[in-house]
């Protein structure tokens, strides 16, 4: 039942541009039957008139002076043909015999007899086209086209009725194609944990609801961006057989203020129908931001959206069998209300995978490409931290992509390799020719980068030195830690400081004269200083404390930030300390790379001349690290 009602819905729901198409479609139509018609009335209504009208006393003339060969009565109509093979038309009284006419005009009986005389009566097809449609064909037409309008401008009302109707998407445990279950997602164990209980409780909620439990009404799934929120989510109502609600907080939200809350209403009423059912709600930040945050009007619509759902969660009892999903990236953003028991008070984090998360991400993705025997997972899982699963996704889709680009039938280790560094800095771009002074400058600055990147201990080790373009940037130095971290040294940071401005000191050493190359670099150097000093206590003037609160306002679509809880005096204690990490930063990559100038003019000359260096070879090259 409630699968008709969505079916109406997304109906509701096609745009605007498809109606116009349609219209226009119709218009067409229209248009071509209604000439049709005109045409084959006008044949017909011109073979019925293109005739010659004569009267009466000319047909008995006529007779009478033996012209006449043929006459044939139809009502009231006389068609006369001529010994001559003329037709003639003519018209007599509707209540008078056809003979009685001709006697009274005096027609002579004897050339009476020598002309054919045919009464007819109107057939089906005579009457059709010579009585009806002339009267009625107009009648019709005008009929139509009134029918055609009205059927517009009830549809455009209808629209306007059906504006506050959710637009969610449905998944029904019958679509074989979209049905997710647990196994398709692979590690996130803690979070697959915790919702295991939601299936079983929309499975057999009696077991719970026997012993007094309550069960959560709202889980939320916190995380980074593509680390299977809305798999896992999907993967509930797949486990569980329920229909599963799918909505985009962004969904709810209109121009006009009560249409969000009118389709809260509405999804929640669906899903009701539907019980026992998932609600999804993703990024819920959209609406879910702390209230009264706004500057600029624009609120009252997403406050009133948010306040909604706060109420039917309310409502909502335990024996509906609804339990509300709902993921975001920004749960420090979210309002308070939304997270206190009776709606989202279970919260589920996802992290981004471990080495162990990503073999099995990646297994799951490769399971139906085919692979050659040599492909080591584990290798490209060592060799991607900090990818999400949407990234590794990605990653072997993009390999699988190469290897057909290719022409070969499996998926091979090199392009699953080579598609990490696709997927983290964007495709090569080999057009992107530099010129001889160019590549020297990139070669020397990426040699600045990785050398001292691999001579200080904290810095992540460097796989791959380029200067071949990808993406936006002109080289790189791909560094990955050895390991997956979950917690940064200060030390760590320092290292990581001076490798970034290693690009730039070598620029100044061997050319005395600086570009714009290490623009990026400088800024990513600060970003990581500023933080060190305002969030991590890491700086020994400043010690521990956190300054500048974040406090997010949305003003015309956009967001602003204020971080101003300190007073102009600790600005400048900032600001100097900040300025401190750099300088210093800088001044262990100038000692790196003038103790070490004979290792940079290796490095560069060999990415003069190769264009990249992998890790085995960068390592002989260099050696010794130095601690
Ligand atoms: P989110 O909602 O967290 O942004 P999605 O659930 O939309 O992320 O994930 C995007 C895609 O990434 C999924 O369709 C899936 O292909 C892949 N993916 C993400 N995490 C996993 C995982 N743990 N196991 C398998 N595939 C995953």
């Amino acid at each position: 039942m409630f699968e008709t009602a969505m079916k109406k819905n997304s109906k509701n729901g096609k745009n605007n541009d498809e109606q116009a198409r349609n219209f226009s479609r119709q218009f067409l139509y229209a248009l071509l039957i209604l000439m049709a018609l005109a045409a084959l009335y006008s044949t017909i209504a011109g073979s019925l008139e293109n005739k010659k009208e004569i009267s009466l006393s000319d047909v008995v003339a006529k007779i009478n002076a033996g012209e006449v060969s043929e006459i044939s009565v139809l009502d009231s109509e006389l068609t006369v043909k001529m010994k001559n093979g003329e037709t003639l038309q003519a018209q007599k009284e509707q209540e008078t015999g056809f003979t009685e006419t001709l006697k009274n005009y005096n027609v002579d009986p004897g050339k009476l007899k020598d002309v054919k005389v045919q009464i007819q009566t109107r057939g089906f097809m005579n009457t059709l086209f010579g009585v009806i449609v002339p009267i009625m064909g107009p009648v019709v037409l005008i009929g139509f086209f009134i029918w055609f309008m009205a059927r517009q401008v009830q549809r455009g009302s209808m629209q306007a009725l059906t504006f506050g109707q959710s637009r969610a998407r449905l998944i029904n445990p019958e679509d074989g194609k979209d049905h997710v279950t647990f196994k398709d997602v692979a590690g996130v164990k803690e979070a697959k944990e915790e919702l295991k209980e939601v299936v079983d409780f929309l499975k057999n909620p009696k077991k719970f609801l026997d012993i007094g439990a309550k069960i959560p009404k709202g889980v939320l799934l916190m995380g980074p961006p593509g680390v299977g929120k809305t798999m896992l989510a999907k993967a509930v109502a797949g486990e569980a057989g329920a229909p599963f609600f799918y909505m985009s907080a962004s969904e709810f939200i209109e121009l006009f203020v009560g249409v969000g809350a009118s389709r809260v209403r509405d999804l929640f009423k669906l899903a009701k129908k539907a019980a026992p059912a998932i609600i999804f709600v993703d990024e819920l930040d959209a609406i879910g931001r702390i209230r009264g945050a706004g500057i600029g009007g624009g609120h009252d619509e997403r406050e009133q959206t948010l306040n909604q759902i706060l109420v039917e969660m309310d409502g909502m009892e335990t024996n509906d069998r609804i339990i509300v999903l709902a993921a975001t990236n920004r749960p420090d953003v979210l309002d308070p209300a939304l997270l206190r028991p009776g709606r989202f008070d279970r919260r589920v984090v996802l992290d981004l995978p471990d080495i162990n998360d990503r073999v099995a991400i990646l297994e799951i993705h490769s399971r139906n490409k085919p692979v050659e025997d040599d492909v080591q997972l584990r290798v490209i899982a060592e060799r991607t931290p900090g990818f999400s699963g949407a990234d590794l996704a990605n990653l072997v889709n993009e390999a699988a992509i190469s290897a057909a680009r290719e022409d070969r039938k499996k998926v091979g280790q090199t392009d699953l390799i080579n598609s990490i560094e696709k997927v983290m800095l964007g495709p090569e771009r080999k057009s992107h020719i530099l010129s001889p002074e160019e590549k020297k400058i990139a070669a020397y600055h990426e040699a600045g980068h990785a050398l001292v990147a691999t001579s200080l201990i904290h810095a992540d080790p460097v796989h791959k030195v380029s200067i071949v373009s990808r993406g936006r940037a002109a080289g790189y130095t791909l560094k990955l830690p050895s390991e997956d971290r979950h917690m940064y040294t200060r030390s760590h940071f320092l290292d990581e400081m001076a490798s970034a401005l290693g690009g730039y000191a070598a620029e100044k050493l061997v050319f005395g004269e600086l570009t714009t190359g290490p623009s990026d670099d400088l800024q990513k150097a600060a970003a990581v200083a500023r933080s060190m000093v305002m969030r991590f206590g890491m700086s020994d003037k400043i010690g521990p404390s956190v300054l500048g609160e974040r406090e997010e306002m949305i003003f015309l679509g956009r967001e602003l930030t204020t971080e101003r809880n300190y007073s102009e005096e600790t600005a400048r204690l900032i600001d100097e300390e900040v300025k401190h990490l750099i300088d210093n930063a800088y001044s262990r990559a100038r000692e790196v790379i003038t103790s070490r100038r004979k290792k940079l003019d290796a490095i560069a000359e060999y990415l003069i001349e190769h264009e990249t260096i992998e890790r085995h070879d960068f390592e002989t090259l260099v050696k010794e690290r130095e601690v």
